[in-house]
């Protein structure tokens, strides 16, 4: 098993799913190191003085916490960014638009109504959501939709950075995550009613989730690749536009 040696000092991670969300960043990376726990791959190096780890998650809500979970027991990071594409719930929102996280929330923890066997499945029905994080632990049904924030510090360096920006708008607002790839256009009508969300991917809240749970800064920031509710069609370049912006959070982040 490979390991990092020397020291770790005020790292940032930044996280993607796939491949095409994290080998732009791994190729400008300078003195690079790589390490693998269990199937997480993680990537550190140096880049124009930051001291950074990317950290390739693979796909879905338990991946991403498994990931962040190792990430931070093993490298005490200063913050977190989970970045890559994403499916737009917005149809103002072109492919290679931006989306910063004021909010993440996972839409895909349900409680769903009561029908009789025969009596068929509706999901526009689904009206109850279920928190994951209830203050109240002894609450077996806490029925509330659940929204982590974003870090006030990294959405502030996000913010500062907006205009560097070419390749689309910039805009903030709720990332929604789910082990689940809509393509039902009532359906992701009926999320965005319901969670306000901009955008649709399978990771940040999971992410959110866990580091909330340590106190350690997150934020998600996300590219539209795909938006089927205007009939923008899948391109992956995204993912680089992505990781070129969110080099410029972390380095506005760092410098403040
Ligand atoms: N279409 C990709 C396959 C991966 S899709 C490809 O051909 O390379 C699933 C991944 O992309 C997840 O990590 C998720 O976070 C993100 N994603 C992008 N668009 C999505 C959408 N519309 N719904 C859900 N996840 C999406």
């Amino acid at each position: 098993m490979k390991v990092f040696t020397g020291r770790l000092i005020n790292c940032v991670v930044i996280q993607a799913a796939l491949p095409l969300e994290c080998e732009y960043l791994v190729g400008l990376l300078v003195n690079v190191q790589q390490e693998t726990r269990g199937g997480w791959v993680f990537w550190r190096g140096e880049y124009q003085g930051m001291d950074l780890i990317v950290s390739k998650t693979r796909m879905g809500l338990s991946n991403a916490a498994a990931a962040t979970a190792i990430a931070i027991e093993r490298y005490q990071p200063r913050a977190i960014i989970n970045q890559g594409t994403s499916g737009g719930h917005n149809p103002d929102l072109n492919v290679f638009d931006i989306v910063l996280g004021l909010e993440t929330t996972n839409f895909g923890m349900v409680k769903t109504p009561f029908s009789e066997r025969g009596a068929g499945s509706n999901s526009l029905h689904w009206h109850e959501a279920f928190d994951m994080l209830p203050d109240d632990e002894s609450d077996p049904e806490p029925i509330r939709k659940r929204y982590y924030p974003a870090d006030a510090a990294l959405l502030t360096a996000a913010r500062a950075v907006k205009q560097t920006y070419a390749q689309g708008q910039v805009v903030e607002g709720v990332i929604g995550s789910a082990d689940c790839w809509n393509n039902e256009l009532d359906r992701i009508a009926f999320l965005r009613e319901m969670y306000g969300t901009e955008v649709e991917e399978m990771e940040a809240a999971s992410v959110a989730q866990i580091a909330q749970q340590y106190g350690v800064p997150m934020m998600a920031i996300r590219v539209v690749s795909n938006n089927i509710t205007n009939g923008g069609a899948y391109n992956p370049d995204t993912g680089k536009a992505c990781q070129d912006f969110v080099l410029q959070v972390v380095a506005q982040y760092l410098r403040t």
